[in-house]
């Protein structure tokens, strides 16, 4: 009953009416997902899989008290919030809790996309400038305004141009960025200062063209340019440098947010730093669409003043909150952060662990469930192993883990799992990494190795990669 067709009958359809610009994971062989209970979801034969990429799922798929929540509410009313309801205040005065003393106001929106883009309207209208600074690979929505400030977008081939009102700023990546351990010889404060300078000197630059900064906007932990970890001090340098030059800042929290680091509600907190505007979203909901905007009395005055109606059809509608009320719920009642902390400390040690046991583990970072593996095909040089990374991602499935990859070079493997993640899966997830990697350490040294290897890859042009890599190691041997 959890079907109302074959599988290929639903991939028939898909091709046939859905956008081919909406990809699917495993493009050549997809999962068709029927159920999800806690951090396992199943497909159409019953197959279960551990869910270690759905941070939408913050609290467990399907968690029976957020169910419940959403199930009762629509039962009695949604509507739109130009009318009183308890659910809506409650929402936004358990959130403003959670948040440093001036954020205390809140606008309810459907989407990150949508938070993101108010946050930006908020900043122009406040300080009447239009120019924003980025970072370079990051993603803050699909809006036209947000693919605008979004490089991990604008860098494809096929990707509008970059405005000329958006400034990029390099990703604080100590790894792989414009400054690094160790080759730049600094400790992490002055890389963390390095890097800020870095906006400092796009605020000048933004003044000196005549307009000034309206907004940074960033990630405060950057997952989609790589599951990167700043250094200490670089927000609190550069706040003080967009602050300095009259912008705002915003902290993008759809993806970082919610307890995921395991030390804080806000990954910002982190850095030490109280931003102008946070945008949350994605866990919000457990995968009920709904997000915010926690912003100043200031900023909302300001916006107030402009005397324009802010009205947004679904944007705090009783269900919505509702639901995002009994996710908070959970995470308090689960004692979900401190999971996190514990559950992330020992997969972040068992993935070092990794690192001096296979030649591909170049880097491991992360905080709380929010990590990331990088993979290199030499580690002196760094050299991203994109395809080994794609065959890693493959394999796991195979072995009914899913997990995802990202950075600029899709190589970094990336583990943002639902927030009740155990210890226990937290082993099977890293064993089984073990395992597969140990099988790509085997490419080289073992001729037969190598064929069994190349041939599970289902895509011709990675199959080539693989197969000139096997020469190389052939070669070497
Ligand atoms: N910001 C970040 C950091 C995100 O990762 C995403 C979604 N991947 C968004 C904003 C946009 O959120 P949504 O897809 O809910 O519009």
């Amino acid at each position: 009953y959890l079907q109302s067709m074959p599988k290929s009958e639903t991939i028939k359809l898909r091709e046939k009416h859905i956008g081919a610009a909406c990809q699917l994971f495993f493009r050549s062989s997809p999962l068709k997902i029927v159920r999800g209970i806690a951090q396992f979801m199943y497909d159409e034969s019953g197959e279960r899989y551990l869910d270690c990429i759905n941070n939408v799922a913050h609290v467990g798929h399907c968690h029976p008290h957020v169910v419940e929540a959403g199930r009762n509410q629509m039962s009695l009313i949604s509507t739109n919030n130009r009318y009183l309801h308890d659910e809506l205040v409650i929402l936004a005065k358990r959130l403003v809790r959670t948040m440093p003393g001036p954020l205390s106001v809140c606008f309810f929106v459907n989407s990150g996309s949508e938070a993101n883009d108010l946050a930006l309207r908020l900043a122009r209208i406040h300080t009447k400038r239009k120019d924003v600074i980025t970072l370079d690979h990051a993603y803050h929505g699909h809006l036209t305004s947000m693919i605008e400030v979004s490089p991990y977008k604008l860098n494809l081939p096929g990707g509008p141009e970059k405005p000329e009102w958006v400034h990029v700023a390099p990703v604080p990546d100590v790894y792989r960025g414009k400054y690094t351990y160790p080759k730049d010889s600094k400790s992490e404060e002055e890389l963390g200062k390095m890097y800020a300078d870095e906006v400092g000197k796009l605020c000048r630059l933004a003044e000196s063209n005549g307009r000034g900064v309206c907004a940074f906007i960033a990630e405060s932990l950057q997952s989609c340019g790589g599951q990167i970890i700043p250094p200490h001090g670089y927000l609190s340098n550069t706040y003080k440098h967009v602050r300095e030059a009259g912008g705002v800042c915003i902290a993008d929290e759809v993806q970082v947010g919610f307890g995921r680091v395991g030390t804080h509600m806000w990954a910002f907190e982190t850095q030490d730093v109280v931003p102008d505007i946070v945008t949350v979203g994605k866990p919000m909901g457990n995968g009920h669409p709904v997000a915010a905007v926690i912003t100043t009395p200031e900023i909302a005055k300001s916006f107030a003043d402009t005397g324009v109606e802010y009205f947004n059809t679904y944007g705090g509608n009783p269900v919505s909150c509702a639901i995002a009320n009994a996710v908070l719920d959970v995470i308090e009642e689960e004692r979900l952060m401190e999971r996190a902390f514990r559950v992330g400390n020992h997969l972040l040690a068992r993935c070092e662990s990794l690192k001096h046991r296979h030649r591909l583990v170049g880097d491991v970072r992360g905080r709380g469930l929010f990590v990331g593996v990088e993979l290199v095909t030499d580690k002196e040089k760094r050299t991203p192993a994109t395809a080994e990374a794609k065959h890693v991602i493959n394999r796991m499935r195979e072995e009914k883990i899913l997990i995802s990859r990202d950075g600029p070079d899709s190589n970094v493997l990336k583990f943002k799992p639902p927030m009740v993640f155990s210890t226990q899966d937290a082993d099977r997830l890293v064993d089984t990494l073990d395992r597969v990697l140990a099988e790509l350490d085997g490419t080289r040294i073992s001729n037969m190795t190598l064929e069994v290897r190349v041939t599970p890859l289902d895509d011709t042009s990675d199959k080539d990669v693989l197969r000139s890599n096997a020469q190389q190691a052939m070669k070497a041997i």
